[in-house]
């Protein structure tokens, strides 16, 4: 019998990932591993230290300096930045800006992958991310591709800043995710694209607990059980 599953989740900025990679990972009782936290937590390394994220040669020898690895406090995935907890740090639309820069630069990519690759080895992990199943895991045991229109992805973050009471901009928000898919689909390495034998899941008129159970079907129907 199979003993450690893997499942691969990839889809643009704002597609809902995180919020079905965790509840499903609850269900499951799987290991969820939030990789854009990962490329968020060395973009912020980059951006304290005062570098200029466009200069690839610079950002590239900077890499072997940082340290990023996950932590778990009840569950909640914690990335550790040279041993600092960040995880309250990387949130922001500017952080999220800088790590769709830096994390096209092959150092950047390989210094994480190496580890994402490690941390699915040792147990059942549901993955998200851009290049998960088209990279990462290129064997895992489901992948889905998670989507909704750009229209749709704006709204859900406009909502969200709303409700922690933050001031936003609907516009600037769909403007903003606008270029981070541009970036991250046409990037020369990795760029998120949907593997070829990935279920595509279209969220824009679902709702969060019909996708979780799409979600739990597809991996019933791979025989992916606890
Ligand atoms: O998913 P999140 O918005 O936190 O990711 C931030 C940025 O990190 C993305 O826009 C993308 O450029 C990058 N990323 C990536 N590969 C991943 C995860 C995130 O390139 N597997």
């Amino acid at each position: 019998m199979k003993t450690i599953y893997n499942i691969a989740i990839d889809g643009p900025a704002g597609a809902g990932k995180s919020t079905i990679a965790r509840e499903v990972a609850r269900r499951l009782r799987f290991v969820y591993v939030d990789t854009g936290a990962m490329y968020r937590a060395i973009a912020l390394y980059f951006s304290r230290k005062g570098m200029d994220l466009g200069d690839e040669k610079e950002i590239s020898r900077e890499v072997s300096r940082v340290e990023v690895s996950l932590a778990y406090d009840n569950g909640i995935q914690q990335v550790l930045l040279n041993g600092e907890n960040v995880s309250s740090l990387i949130r922001t639309p500017q952080v999220g800006a800088a790590a769709s820069v830096t994390s096209a630069y092959p150092a950047v990519r390989e210094k994480l992958t190496q580890l994402q690759k490690e941390l699915a080895k040792r147990e059942n992990i549901i993955m998200d991310g851009r290049d998960i199943g088209t990279c990462v895991l290129p064997h895992a045991d489901l992948k889905v591709y998670l989507t909704a229109s750009a229209e749709v992805r704006a709204k859900r973050r406009y909502e969200e800043l709303q409700e922690k009471g933050e001031t936003a901009d609907l516009a600037s928000i769909e403007e903003e995710i606008k270029e981070r898919d541009y970036r991250d689909m046409h990037r020369e390495i990795s760029p998120l694209t949907k593997a070829e034998d990935a279920v595509l899941v279209d969220t824009s008129s679902m709702t969060i607990e019909e996708v979780v159970e799409c979600l739990m079907t597809l991996a019933e129907e791979r025989g992916i059980r606890v």
